[in-house]
Parts: structure tokens; sequence; C-alpha cells
């Protein structure tokens, strides 16, 4: 089975090689590569970070990227330059979206001061990826990345597509009640396991409360084909994260989610 990785990052800096460590693998472009040949991952999406410099996001060929304008980055005090140089990283084929941080940001997504950056992805047919759910920064707050702040900015900017990144977890169902109502909507299954799981068979059975619950709502919700994989590299173990993600989906939608849906919402053309 071929599969699209809907949601990664590719950071040299050490905060990103300790995570890499505690999944099991090594952060470096050389083992990443590797590892997506072995486990059938044709094609990766990072969700930027740390800067809008446009030389500063050049990544190898099995790569896309969303500009990110993440906590280190983003600056209300020179939106107008920041808005600019989105637009520059959109007008490359291999940028395919912009990357929200709301909760390590402090603002509501439906804020003002945003809409230039969603005129922006409407202009270039790009969707919008936005942080949802739990932080991993207690500075971060939850109130800017609870699902239902997408509620209103899917309803304002209908012609924009938008992607929940981590369905919101652990707000499943309000994510699930975002994403049941705006069609424009889309969600990434990424961060919901962290590490390397040493034994697969004792996680399914001490999680299964909890897997259960995901696998119910997304039947619920009924509509795979805006349900993506995403492994958000380095933070786990790639084959744990395959075998995870294999419980939550039906077998019947497995090439939708694991490839179709993340190569039209982000317009791979793989
Ligand atoms: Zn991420």
């Amino acid at each position: 089975m071929k599969i699209i990785d809907a949601h990664l990052h590719f950071c040299a800096e050490p905060y990103f090689d300790e995570i890499a460590k505690a999944a099991g693998h090594e952060n470096t472009d050389r083992h990443l590569h590797e590892q997506y040949v072995q486990r059938g991952i044709v094609h990766g999406v990072v969700m930027g970070n740390r800067t809008l410099a446009p030389e500063e996001h050049c990544y190898p060929e099995y790569l896309s990227y969303c500009i990110g304008l993440d906590s280190t980055c983003f600056d209300e005090k020179q939106l107008q330059r920041q808005v600019e140089l989105v637009e520059l990283h959109l007008q490359r084929s291999s940028c395919v979206g912009i990357k929200l941080y709301p909760g390590y940001n402090h603002f509501y997504l439906y804020e003002e001061k945003m809409k230039p950056f969603y005129e922006l992805a409407e202009k270039y047919s790009k969707p919008v990826a936005v942080h949802t759910g739990l932080t991993a920064t207690s500075q971060a707050l939850l109130k800017y990345s609870h699902p239902l702040v997408l509620d209103e900015t899917a309803v304002c900017y209908p012609n924009v597509q938008f992607v929940m990144c981590h369905l919101g977890n652990p707000f499943l169902s309000d994510a699930i009640a975002v994403l049941e109502k705006n069609r424009n909507v889309a969600a990434d299954l990424s961060g919901l396991l962290e590490g390397k799981i040493p034994d697969m068979q004792a996680f399914f059975r001490k999680k299964q409360g909890y897997i259960r619950m995901l696998r119910d709502w997304l039947e619920y919700l009924d509509a795979y084909e805006r349900i993506m994989f995403g492994t958000d590299w380095p933070l786990a173990n790639l084959g744990d994260y395959i075998d995870f993600m294999k419980q939550l989906i039906p077998e019947e939608h497995w090439e939708e989610v694991f490839f179709a849906n993340a190569n039209r919402i982000y317009g791979l053309k793989l």
C-alpha cells in the first residue's frame, strides 16, 4: 500500500533529535527517507517551523511543506511583512498550504487580523492546516487550540479548505461536530502516539477504550474521504503509527485515508 504522511516536522534541533530518539528513530533526512521507503511512505507534508525565510524551506524531493507560523516566528507587529512572505511561499509548487499554531500563539483563528492569510489560501487554492487540541508546552492556551474555534472560521471562509490537525485530540466529540457540519474541514490523525511502544499487543489491550472511542467517533462521522494519515514525525515510531491507524480505520477506507485524501487535499499530484 502506498502511503502519504500528511503531517511531519523536519527540523534539525535538539528538541526534535531527542523525541526522535525516544521514538526509536534518528532525526536525519537519511534515516527518515530510509524509513519511508521501508514502509511504503512515498511522500510527506512538512508542517513548517521556526522561520518564514524562503531560503530556509528547501526540502528533499519526497517532501512538500506548509509554511508554518509557529510561536517562534509569528509576529503580530509585522503582519503585513509576514503575509507577503507567506505569499512568496504559496507561489512555489513545493509549498502546499499554510500551517497555523493557535494555542502556542495566543489568538483565535477567526480574528480579523488572520483574514489576509485565508484570502491567500483561497487565492492559491491551498489549504490552511491548524494545530488543534492538546499542546506540547504549558504556556500554550487550550482555549485557542480547541477544535470548536475552527467552526466559525470555516463558516466565514467557505472557499478555504481547512485541515484540523490531530483531530482536536482529546476534544473528540467537539472535533467531530465541527467536521460533520463543515464540509470544508478535513482532519489529520497525527500526534496521537508518541515515543516507541515496546509491546503493541499490550498497548492495544491497555488503550482499548480510547481506541474504541476514536474508531466509533470516526465511524459516526463516516467521512473517510476527509481523514488523513499523518505521523507527526519525529514524535512517534513510524511502524507503530501505521499499525495503530490500521486499528482505527476500516480496511475498505485505507486507500483513501493513507494516500488518496492527502494527495487530493494538498494537491500533491502523485
Ligand atoms: Zn505537528
